[in-house]
């Protein structure tokens, strides 16, 4: 059976054209895949196709993988690639999005489909807690979250993250610490903001915020916490960040698509607002179901959809 079959031994085949090798390789990373890029993400990409362009560059590269002990961190390497390339995609349509109001659509809710989809799959209010301080985080600390995460659950060495962030581990431990102070902050911000009864001090600060989670506003909020007695207090036990990550599963990848008929009151997908619309709508139907966390299923859908232009790496 090739699926239990090591890495090693999949890479190898797979490196000699064997297609079940390939598939069960797709099949075993498709959830790591879509974790590092559901949880870096910005609220505003599209998940579903970053993680199907990931997978696509892994199919047609894995060829050239010469060490089968590297492959992991080969992929979640693609992964932050496609994420990076998706980011600078989104700040260059927000740019133009900007000379054209009518067409700013920043504030469809299903767009956030996978911040809340990792809020749904922790249980603990801490672990909630710094799920949603992780929309807070800069964009870069995101992704050094992503991967801190995965390696307090057990899903990738220190070696593997320093690797992904093409830093030295000495450096990628810099980073983490960096990341962790700025989580630790934005963590003292969702419990005040959460807080019930609320601070009226905090709620006087917080009178012209929108509702973005921007840094500007996350140094505003920040900046009462640590000067008001009552929000202090709040913030000072936090319980280390990596004890309440452990153990969290990966994330379980959206079952194939399967087009199906609209029900009537269903909301419209692929209206006005194109493609971000589009995909966010087939998640939020499609990835909702309960379906085992693991499941490869949709790693046969992304092997099938041939697409241009996915090179080797
Ligand atoms: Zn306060």
């Amino acid at each position: 059976m090739v699926q239990t079959q090591t890495d090693e031994v999949l890479v190898a085949a797979a490196r000699d054209g064997d297609r079940a090798a390939v598939e069960a390789l797709a099949a075993r990373y498709l959830p790591l895949v879509y974790t590092v890029v559901g949880r870096g993400a910005d609220r505003d990409l599209d998940v579903d196709d970053i993680v199907q362009d990931t997978m696509m560059r892994v199919v047609t590269g894995v060829s050239g993988v010469r060490q089968a002990e590297r492959f992991r961190s080969w992929v979640v390497t693609i992964a932050l690639r496609q994420l990076a390339d998706a980011r600078a995609e989104a700040r260059r349509s927000r740019l133009s999005r900007a000379d054209d109001p009518a067409g700013d659509d920043r504030e469809d809710p299903a767009a956030d489909f996978v911040g809340l989809t990792v809020l749904r799959q922790v249980l603990d209010t801490e672990q909630r807690e710094i799920a949603e301080a992780a929309r807070w985080l800069d964009p870069a600390f995101r992704v050094v979250l992503s991967l801190w995460w995965l390696e307090a659950g057990g899903h990738l060495t220190r070696a593997e993250v320093a690797e992904a962030l093409e830093l030295s581990a000495a450096h990628a431990g810099v980073r983490v610490q960096r990341m962790r102070e700025q989580l630790d902050v934005a963590r003292s911000v969702v419990r005040a903001l959460d807080a019930a009864p609320g601070c009226p001090a905090l709620r006087d600060t917080t009178s012209g915020w929108d509702g973005e989670l921007d840094p500007l506003w996350r140094k505003r909020i920040a900046r009462h916490v640590r000067d008001c007695p009552r929000c202090s207090e709040r913030s000072r036990r936090l319980a280390a960040a990596e004890g309440l990550l452990a153990g969290l599963p990966l994330l379980a990848p959206p079952a194939p698509h399967q087009p199906r008929r609209r029900r009537p009151g269903q909301l419209r997908c692929g209206g006005q607002g194109g493609e971000e619309r589009r995909h966010a709508c087939r998640l939020r139907r499609d990835g909702l179901r309960g379906r085992g966390r693991s499941e490869p299923a949709g790693a046969g859908r992304l092997l099938r959809t041939g697409r241009a232009g996915a090179g080797t790496a």
